[in-house]
């Protein structure tokens, strides 16, 4: 129970991604029509996770395949963090969140489901729901749900 508090998001919607072939962030990012990602930056996109922790759950990657914050660079790391910035601004925009976990799993003992292609989780907060965080991890939520979320996020980015 505790763990979920600091790892909700080991539940990836894929498993493994150790190379950039069949890696699923090379892929959305790639994917100019992939309807979770709602923001595209010019080095780093936002994508829905397919498996949330709670609804509006974001991640932020960079277009390349790269392991560990001390591999990007200073463009895609200034890039991801101002993508964080305007998620958590759409986020309370779309859907008045109380809070937010910001975080990187780097390891798969600290939860990360995909290792080899670093990303920032956003995750929105309401007061009380921590109560059925654990049932929230193991459901996956329908994807039409996600891409109605995915459409109110695009609708709320900040200018
Ligand atoms: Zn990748």
């Amino acid at each position: 129970m505790t763990e979920a508090l600091w790892a909700p998001w080991r539940l990836e919607y894929v498993q493994g991604g150790a190379d950039a072939e069949g890696c699923i962030f090379c892929a959305a990012g790639a994917d100019e029509g992939y309807d979770l990602v709602v923001r595209r930056g010019e080095r780093a996109y936002v994508v829905m996770n397919l498996y949330p922790y709670s609804n509006g759950h974001l991640m932020v990657a960079p277009y390349r395949h790269l392991a560990g914050p001390g591999d990007l660079d200073e463009a895609e790391r200034a890039e991801m963090w101002r993508l964080l910035d305007e998620s958590v601004r759409a986020l309370t925009e779309a859907m008045s969140p109380h809070g937010f976990n910001a975080g990187i799993n780097i390891g798969r003992v600290a939860g990360a489901g995909v290792e080899g292609h670093i990303h920032l989780h956003v995750v929105p907060r309401w007061n009380g729901d921590t109560n059925f965080m654990p049932v929230l991890a193991d459901v996956k939520v329908m994807p039409e749900h996600i891409t109605r979320t995915a459409e109110k996020l695009r609708a709320a980015w900040p200018a």
